[in-house]
């Protein structure tokens, strides 16, 4: 918060944002770049790059997570990958009037958790192509692919079957 002693605008004409003298608190930019390693869980952005959307299941009791698992959580046996069915439905959304940064220009939107048959988790994602006033549980949705991907979660969102 900026201090008493200066507003924040003062300065700003020179190009410095001034919060404070005593003690002295500017405004800077940090930036850096780093390497993101997804480690275990890199087939599962490999795989929305490639249009599929995989799950984990457990190779001991079968146990199906409709995320990256490398371990079963029932069982501690390690999985292995399995697409998806290509269709869910919603079990439960929530409308966002608020959000990160990167999704502030496209608010509101909505969240969904996806249930498919015979999986035994729910993805969490977000509903594009439908008015929030017009969802409903139940509603049957199905996977979109970034067609340039980012590999990151948000490569994949649900449209309405
Ligand atoms: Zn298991």
């Amino acid at each position: 918060m900026p201090n008493t002693a200066a507003s924040p605008d003062q300065g700003k004409e020179k190009g410095v944002t001034l919060f404070g003298m005593d003690p002295l608190i500017i405004l800077d930019h940090y930036e850096m770049d780093y390497h993101h390693s997804y480690a275990q869980d890199s087939p599962f952005f490999v795989g929305l790059s490639k249009g599929n959307l995989l799950g984990s299941r457990c190779t001991a009791c079968r146990y199906f997570y409709a995320t990256p698992r490398s371990h079963c959580m029932q069982c501690g046996s390690p999985t292995r990958w399995e697409p998806l069915p290509p269709t869910g439905q919603i079990h439960t959304f929530t409308v966002c009037y608020y959000g990160g940064e990167r999704f502030l220009g496209e608010t509101p939107f909505t969240l969904i958790l996806v249930e498919f048959q015979e999986v035994d988790t729910l993805f969490l994602s977000r509903l594009k192509g439908l008015a929030p006033h017009h969802v409903s549980i139940g509603l049957p949705v199905q996977p979109r692919f970034a067609k340039e991907p980012t590999f990151k979660v948000t490569d994949v969102w649900f449209e309405p079957v």
